[in-house]
């Protein structure tokens, strides 16, 4: 396996940036994930990496050596579609053992290869069949057995999953992560699916406009988002983010919202919105970081309830704030209904605060 460096990588399409300045290392042995809404530049990213596209400015660099001249063949990566891309005519064995032959390995290598990749993907007992005659995830683990009898030193995944029907996504996603960790593998893998990117990455990329936004755990990304962006596109539901001026009455730093709530900061809130310079600022939190209240109690923000949506074991219920629309979770047992007034609490110690110019988190 093999580190994968990008070193301020452009690729331009005429006066389009596909891809802007990107830097990013993957360590020998690291899932990646590319994530960011769609044209954000993901698959432009993978595809210059594998060198199906040549850039326009960089390097890009492979296990310690710049490979941009290099063709994709000669890269030594394997790559997994969303397409499969298997040949409907050919059994099972003879996919697997197709790109060996086409590298004319002798016949007995070619065997116990196919037979040690069946092996670990448990595809052995179909290596007979045809591809017509396999369900999507068998198709799924197939196509990752092409590209595993390659012995590659990284393997490239687009959206592999995405054909898949939900409850087999979620198994074949545990699978790629099992797989991974087996075969300690260097993975670069792009999809717009989070949960795929949070449970499976080991750190995540978070694209827009093709420009890198964060590179970071999903942990970390989730928890420490480096802007407003990435703390709108990653968890489910958004983040609310609230834009907000600054104000101080008496010694409390106090956030006056633009649809006209207003929220006094804990101490280390304030201090950190001070200590920004910026007068503008946007208030973020979580579904989880807001209580709703059904009486007036102090420092909480008046709204009306919209919708109810439950879930199950979580219920969200969306409140109009002024003209702004939040999303606050509960338990399922709170009985709320539309139009029903309540209060918000923001739970100072789970808030974000962004700069309201630069969009950038303060810290
Ligand atoms: P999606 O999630 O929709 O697949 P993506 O993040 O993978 O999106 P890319 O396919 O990398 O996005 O495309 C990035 C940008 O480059 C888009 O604006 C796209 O329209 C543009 N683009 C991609 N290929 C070409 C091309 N061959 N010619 C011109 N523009 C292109």
């Amino acid at each position: 396996m093999a580190q994968v460096q990008l070193r301020d990588v452009v690729k331009r399409y005429g006066p389009m940036v596909a891809v802007n300045h990107l830097s990013l290392t993957i360590n020998d042995g690291e899932f990646v994930a590319l994530v960011g809404p769609s044209g954000c530049g993901k698959t432009t990213t993978l595809n210059l990496v594998a060198g199906l596209i040549e850039h326009s400015d960089g390097d890009i660099v492979i296990g310690g050596r710049v490979v941009n001249d290099l063709d994709p063949k000669d890269r030594d990566i394997a790559m997994v579609f969303q397409n499969y891309a298997l040949y409907p005519n050919k059994t099972v064995f003879d996919n697997l053992a197709f790109p060996l032959r086409m590298r004319k390995m002798p016949g007995a290598e070619i065997e116990a290869k196919v037979r040690s990749a069946a092996n670990v993907l448990s595809i052995e007992p179909l290596l007979q069949r045809r591809p017509r005659e396999l369900s999507g995830g068998q198709q799924q683990r197939v196509a990752l057995g092409r590209a595993l009898v390659r012995n590659p030193r990284v393997f490239l995944m687009d959206e592999p999953l995405s054909n898949l029907d939900a409850k087999l996504r979620v198994q074949m996603r545990s699978e790629l992560k099992r797989f991974h960790l087996e075969q300690r593998a260097t993975v670069i893998y792009v999809t717009h699916d989070q949960m795929e990117a949070v449970t499976m990455a080991d750190r995540m990329a978070v694209m827009n406009g093709g420009d890198l936004q964060q590179y970071d755990t999903p942990a970390r990304v989730f928890d420490a988002p480096a802007n407003t962006f990435v703390a709108g596109f990653v968890g489910s539901p958004a983040m609310n983010l609230l834009p907000a001026r600054v104000s101080m009455q008496g010694t409390d730093v106090v956030l006056l919202g633009a649809d006209g709530w207003n929220c006094t900061l804990s101490a280390g809130n304030g201090r950190k919105a001070l200590a920004s310079g910026s007068d503008e600022i946007v208030l973020g939190a979580r579904h989880g970081a807001i209580r709703l209240l059904q009486e007036e109690t102090p420092n909480t923000v008046h709204g009306r309830v919209y919708t109810v949506e439950p879930t199950g074991d979580i219920t969200y219920v969306h409140v109009h704030v002024g003209a702004a629309l939040l999303v606050v979770s509960v338990p399922p047992e709170v009985q709320v209904a539309p139009d029903d007034p309540v209060w918000l609490r923001f739970e100072q110690d789970k808030l974000h605060l962004f700069d309201g110019r630069t969009q950038q988190a303060l810290s």
